[in-house]
């Protein structure tokens, strides 16, 4: 069985590169049957927050990414990381050094002023257990010393680390509490673990972690080490490329399910499949279809794709979107006549809408109630002339049929009789009926809001 997990570090929101590392995982796992864990990594206890957490677990919940199982504070898990040293102290795998600070520096300088390398090389490693003193210690891993160790990784391909370029890590220090790097590998081997996805910049650390796995006789996991994303000059990512957190999409309107397609993209491909539904994204995930260079963050791309979500989502389902999003955004919430209204009208607002508040803004004829006011352009096209003419448009619709084709011989006759065009007639009706110049089509809005309310509409603004 494939078991993932993400293991963020609750030191602040989950950012963008966050959020892709943990749908890499639950894509690989949900895809195969198998399960997604979830890990706090909270073993900084000056830099882990609650609200981090909190955070974290929002912006998861957003994307839809559900973990199996109970989530699992790596900080709790601490006297199990210790005890996973003290085994490998028994064994002979590791040992006490009991070299202070200064020891350490004395034998770096010593190893630069005679020009070699200045890895420390702790005496203790060889030391007798009797020979040992009454004074605090660290327990060090033996490190193999010589050859290579190679991490077969699914990304990066075999890398290879020189094995006198690493020393004797520590795995617990001095106070008895054990380091990161043990607590990583413990509970990935405790819970079951069997593929690592995560960022590149771990890469180093797997080296270190694959000496643990050996010592300890336990197997390693499959590792893929994700390029991290970058902004579109090719700089890593920060600020200056604008929002970094994962939220911040969902506050900006971004639908998730077209977040998750476009984070699914960013550094991994599928042919050139650019849209996606979750059910094929879960299909195609793979490891190998994992690019090795960094993927670059396209605010462009992500409209686009979030355009394509929209456009070919159920107008049940969008509704219930737009509402997350204005609770989400801390706008006011719709009453159930707009939200009623909203759904009627989204399938003629859903064609070219990257942001669900782009579809929002559509949906303002639907939202806004009589009378209705118009802004600034749209009362330009209420001039004299043109109300004259809605109060003579307003009695041919009253008994006319409430279907597009009768309504457009309805208007087109009335423009003709006038020797105009239907173009004239426009701007007028979308002032009366939505308070704006641009509006979705006027026959569309005239069928969404029905014939009363059109005619309402149509009298309120003839004056
Ligand atoms: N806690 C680490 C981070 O947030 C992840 C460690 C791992 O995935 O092994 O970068």
């Amino acid at each position: 069985e494939v078991v993932t997990r993400f293991a963020p570090s609750p030191t602040g929101f989950l950012h963008i590169g966050g959020a892709r590392t943990a749908l890499f995982n639950w894509l690989y796992a949900r895809g195969r049957g198998g399960k997604f864990l979830l890990r706090i990594e909270d073993t900084d206890r000056a830099r882990s927050t609650p609200e981090a957490t909190t955070a974290i677990l929002q912006g998861m919940a957003w994307l839809g990414l559900d973990h199996d199982g109970e989530i699992v504070s790596q900080f709790d898990n601490a006297p199990r990381h210790a005890e996973v040293a003290l085994d490998l102290l028994a064994q002979g795998k590791a040992y006490k050094c009991f070299a202070t600070q200064d020891d350490i520096s004395a034998y770096r300088d010593a190893a630069k002023a005679e020009g070699k390398s200045t890895l420390y090389h702790s005496p203790w490693r060889d030391a007798e257990a009797d020979s040992h003193p009454d004074a605090p210690y660290v327990v060090r891993i033996k490190a193999p010393q010589e050859g290579t160790t190679v991490i077969r990784d699914e990304v990066q391909g075999d890398v290879t680390f020189q094995n006198n370029t690493l020393d004797d890590m520590v795995l617990l220090r001095s106070d008895g509490t054990p380091v990161y790097m043990l607590a990583v590998v413990v509970d990935d081997h405790d819970m079951g673990v069997t593929h690592v996805i995560r960022g590149d910049d771990h890469l180093n650390n797997a080296a270190r972690q694959m000496m643990i796995y050996n010592a300890m006789g336990w197997d390693v996991p499959v590792w893929a080490h994700i390029p991290l994303i970058h902004g579109d000059d090719g700089k890593k990512l920060s600020k200056r490329h604008g929002a970094l957190g994962a939220q911040e999409y969902q506050v900006m309107g971004y639908p998730a399910a077209g977040m998750r397609n476009y984070l699914a993209r960013l550094g991994w491909s599928h042919g050139d499949d650019e849209f996606f539904t979750d059910a094929q994204a879960l299909e195609w995930f793979d490891l190998n279809g994992i690019r090795k260079s960094p993927a670059q963050f396209d605010l462009k791309k992500l409209g686009n794709i979030c355009g394509q979500h929209i456009a070919s989502s159920g107008d049940a389902a969008l509704r219930r979107e737009c509402e997350a999003y204005l609770a989400a955004a801390n706008l006011p919430a719709l009453t159930p006549q707009q939200s009623d209204g909203l759904e009627q009208a989204l399938y003629c607002l859903k064609e070219r809408a990257k942001t669900l508040p782009e579809l929002i803004e559509k949906a303002h004829f639907v939202l806004t109630s009589r009378p209705v006011t118009p802004d600034e352009k749209a009362i330009k096209n209420l001039d004299n002339v043109s109300r004259g003419m809605l109060n003579e448009l307003t009695p041919q619709l009253q008994n006319a049929s409430w279907d597009k084709e009768t309504l457009e011989e309805v208007m087109n006759g009335f423009a003709a009789a006038k020797d105009t065009k239907f173009g004239k007639l426009a701007g007028p009706l979308r002032a009366a009926l939505a308070g704006r110049a641009v509006t979705p089509s006027v026959y569309d809005m005239m069928l969404v809001l029905g014939r009363d309310e059109t005619l309402a509409r149509l009298s309120d603004a003839a004056g």
